[in-house]
């Protein structure tokens, strides 16, 4: 018997399953796949900053699993794994229990790094995991709005930050003196990395939203959010979106990290020091190239993962496998990614190299493309 092990079920793993579901391995070993991740459902974070803003409900903006799983023959085990010894080729669960494989894909996303806010008792609502985060939002918003007012602070800003704080403003309304949102970057500014274009289109968006930006970095304290200006912002609630950090637990796992810790991997998205370990979306480090950390990489990757992964497992389970047949495939990101941004109302701005848009047909568009990818989920085989 052979074993695959799909850890998380990130958007990556969502193709591999799907690839699975309409083509059933074929192997002459009799082979099993599993996939192990904590919940039932996966959320699709670019709906989120629409739920936040009431523009969609819970259900809409996640996949089940359980159905998917199904249809792929896939195994799913509701659980996560703290650790991995790629040499013995076993991941372990949180009660001691190891699992074996063969092959092993990672698609478990990053943690939201919070070390730097974290001086004050004052509680801190990472963006990830996204479903702590959702709970925590919405059990923040409903004691704000009995109180009548509330002052939030976002923490980051790139695309998450912005849209978050957009989506807070919408939701809470114009009363900007009762209901207070700021945006916390650092000073590479707005939306690092984005045209000068967007970033000035963005600026404006934030300001008629009456929402004050600031490009200082913060710490926590117990009287709000210290920055490096000086000033203290009194927030009584702090949203984090301060960008991703390796899951610790890959540490003592044996693989080829790059120096911030994550999964250090080839154009074939396979691991440098493990051949049969596969890694995808934000836990990985492009060793070839630079690859951004972004949802589009994570779901653009998925079909050429669940194309190598499939190849692997056919190399092993193959008694004799013939020569050349096979041969994997690379990710080739595109230089320039699309980014959808959605502003608080059905607005939305479009980030594409040097050139933006914006406009209630930019929401119409992101709108379509998200539905369009839940639903592709949902019905695999109808
Ligand atoms: C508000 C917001 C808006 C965003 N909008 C966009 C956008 O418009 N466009 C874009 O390109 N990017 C966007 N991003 C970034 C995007 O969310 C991430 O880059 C993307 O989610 C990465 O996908 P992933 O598959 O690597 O991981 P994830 O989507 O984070 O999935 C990881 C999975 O692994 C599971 N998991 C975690 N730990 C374990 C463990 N130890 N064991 C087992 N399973 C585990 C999780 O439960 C989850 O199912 C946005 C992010 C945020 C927060």
């Amino acid at each position: 018997m052979k074993r695959v092990i799909l850890v998380g079920g990130g958007h990556a793993h969502l193709s591999v399953l799907e690839d699975l579901a309409r083509k059933p391995l074929q192997t002459k070993t009799p082979t099993e796949v599993l996939m192990i991740t904590p919940e039932a459902f996966q959320w699709y974070s670019g709906m989120l900053p629409g739920l936040i803003a009431g523009h969609y409900q819970a259900p809409e903006c996640r996949i089940d699993l359980q159905p998917l799983a199904k249809e792929s023959g896939v195994k799913l085990i509701l659980n996560s794994v703290i650790g991995i010894d790629a040499n013995r080729q076993c991941v372990c669960l949180p009660d001691g229990t190891p699992i074996e494989y063969d092959v092993l894909s990672l698609d478990v996303g990053s943690t939201t790094d919070t070390s730097w806010l974290s001086l004050s008792k004052q509680p801190i609502i990472p963006i990830k995991p996204l479903d702590n985060f959702i709970d925590r939002w919405n059990r923040f918003l409903d004691r704000a709005k009995t109180q009548g007012s509330c002052h939030i602070a976002v923490v980051g800003a790139g695309a998450a930050g912005i849209e978050l704080a957009l989506a807070a403003r919408h939701v809470l309304g114009d009363n900007a003196k009762k209901y207070k949102v700021s945006l916390i970057g650092t000073s590479s500014g707005l939306l690092p990395g984005h045209g000068k274009n967007v970033i000035r289109r963005i600026q404006s968006i934030l300001d008629r939203s009456n929402i004050t930006f600031s490009p200082h970095k913060a710490t926590a304290t117990d009287d709000g959010l210290l920055l490096s200006s000086g000033e203290l912002l009194p927030a009584n609630c702090v949203l984090a979106t301060t960008g991703g950090t390796a899951p610790d637990w890959l540490e003592l796992s044996k693989l080829a990290l790059d120096s911030s810790g994550f999964v250090a991997v080839d154009a074939c998205h396979r691991s440098i020091s493990h051949q049969n370990v596969f890694a995808v979306g934000d836990v990985c480090a492009r060793q070839d190239k630079y690859v951004a950390r972004s949802g589009v990489h994570a779901v653009h990757a998925g079909p050429i993962l669940a194309h190598n992964i499939r190849t692997t497992i056919m190399d092993h389970a193959s008694k004799e496998p013939p020569r050349g047949k096979y041969i994997l495939k690379e990710y080739n990101a595109k230089k320039r990614s699309l980014y959808l941004l959605s502003c608080g109302s059905r607005y939305g701005v479009v980030s594409w190299g040097g050139l933006s848009f914006s406009g209630t047909w930019v929401w119409k568009w992101k709108n379509r493309i998200d539905t369009n990818f839940i639903k592709r989920f949902s019905r695999i085989n109808e």
